[in-house]
This record gives structure tokens, C-alpha cells and sequence, in this order.
């Protein structure tokens, strides 16, 4: 195990106890991490670029270092620059401190700036979870007790994964698949853009256990226009163990 994933999963453990550590410098603004899968995401007043929990090279050959170091170093911290400046410089009707993601997500539509970024922000840091280094290829399953879960509410996990598949392939331009969890239902869906199921009004609704980012950016640079093959590949590096863990 890497030290950045020892970190990680240290860190991860630690606030998953419940209390919340990110408290934002002036304003005591609390980060209610608990409800978001237990990320960091608040260090010294700012949101910050939570480190990979692995190498940039980890999840190849199905998504290639070069990939995962843009996406992680630019597009993702573009999505954190462009968050705090937005908290920064504006103020926002409606929007209460502390700027948890929460309160965040609850105004999202009057002010797409900041939707888009902490959206960006929020999606990005729980998809890095849901991926796990050192593929496994076509072993790579769930627990038997996650299957049976999925079974429940899909019938079969060929059925689960082929109803995620489809659900990538037509989201049209750029967004988000996800597997949530509602009402203790499972539901599977897409949203455009940075939009996420935390916020009002989208298609799909609940808390995300797997999410899958489907924008070019995510898998051009290896795939270019095969989006059908990145989805593929995405089942040999999911990390059904965190996934399991988000029951
Ligand atoms: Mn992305």
C-alpha cells in the first residue's frame, strides 16, 4: 500500500468516526463530511485537492496515467480554484454559512458558477474513491452480499451492469452516471454536466455509491470517441469495497 492511500484511508477513517474536523478559519464553518462518504475536503478556510488515494499510473491500462494526471492536477483543481474564488467574491442570496456542500447543493440553480464547481469538486473527490488500483480485470466483483443487494433491485448484476452501461452511453455531452441509493432503493441515472443526485430537482435522486464520470475528459486521451470501451474497462477497477461501504 502506497502512503498516499495509507494516508487516505487513515484520514478517511478518522472522520468517517463522525465528528467533523474541517472547520473553515473566521467563520467556524463546520464541513458536515459524515453525509458525503467521509471526504476531506476543507484544510486551512479553503477547499482543497484531496490527494489521490493512489498512483496516477495505478488503474491502467483501463485509464492511462496521462489521463488521470490531467484530470486530477487541472480539470479537478480547476474545480477547486474555481469554488473558492466563486465563495470568495460573491455573496449568495439564499446561501447560508458554513458553505457546506450541503447548503451548497441547496441553491444550485440560481447561481450556476458555483454549482458547477463544487459540483465538479464534490463529484470528482467521490469518484476517485470509487475507483481501486491494481485491476482485477473480469474477477473483479462485489462481495457476494453486495451482490445480493444489487440482485434485489436489478434482478441480476449482468442486468445492474448493463442498465449502468446504456445509462453512460446516452447521456448526451457531458456528465455523470450514478448508482444511488434511495429510500433503500438502488436506482441507477445520469446528470449533465457537474449536476449530482445531493442536489433538488434531478433526474436521479439519493446518495451516490458509485459514480461514474463520463465527460471526454475522462477517457479521450486513450479512447477518443469510444466511450462504450471506457465503460468496459471502468468494471475491472471499481472498488466494490467502497462502494460497500457506502450502505
Ligand atoms: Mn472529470
Amino acid at each position: 500500500m502506497s502512503d498516499n492511500r495509507r494516508d487516505f484511508l487513515k484520514k478517511s477513517a478518522l472522520l468517517s468516526l463522525g465528528t467533523l474536523a474541517g472547520k473553515l478559519v473566521g467563520n467556524e464553518q463546520v464541513n458536515k463530511l459524515e453525509e458525503f462518504g467521509a471526504m476531506e475536503f476543507i484544510d486551512g478556510g479553503k477547499f482543497t485537492l484531496p490527494a489521490l488515494p493512489y498512483a496516477y499510473d495505478a488503474l491502467e491500462p483501463f485509464i492511462d496515467k496521462q489521463t488521470m494526471e490531467i484530470h486530477h492536477t487541472k480539470h479537478h483543481q480547476a474545480y477547486v480554484d474555481n469554488l473558492n474564488k466563486a465563495l470568495e467574491n460573491n455573496k449568495f442570496e439564499g446561501l447560508d454559512a458554513p458553505f457546506t456542500f450541503e447548503n451548497i447543493f441547496k441553491v444550485p440553480h440560481k447561481f450556476p458558477v458555483l454549482r458547477n464547481n463544487a459540483g465538479g469538486h464534490w463529484n470528482h473527490s467521490f469518484f476517485w474513491q470509487c475507483l481501486s488500483p491494481n485491476p482485477k480485470s473480469e474477477a473483479n466483483f462485489p462481495s457476494p452480499t453486495l451482490i445480493r443487494i444489487i440482485e434485489k433491485d436489478f434482478g441480476s448484476f449482468e442486468a445492474f451492469k448493463e442498465q449502468f452501461e446504456k445509462t453512460a452511453l446516452s447521456r448526451f455531452g457531458s456528465g455523470w452516471v450514478w448508482l444511488c441509493l434511495n429510500n433503500g432503493k438502488l436506482g441507477i441515472g445520469s446528470t449533465a454536466n457537474q449536476d449530482n443526485p445531493l442536489m433538488p430537482n434531478m433526474e436521479v435522486i439519493g446518495k451516490p455509491v458509485l459514480a461514474l464520470d463520463v465527460w471526454e475528459h475522462a477517457y479521450y486521451l486513450k479512447y477518443q470517441n469510444k466511450r462504450a470501451d471506457y465503460v468496459k474497462g471502468f468494471w475491472s477497477i471499481v472498488d466494490w469495497n467502497f462502494v460497500q461501504k457506502q450502505f
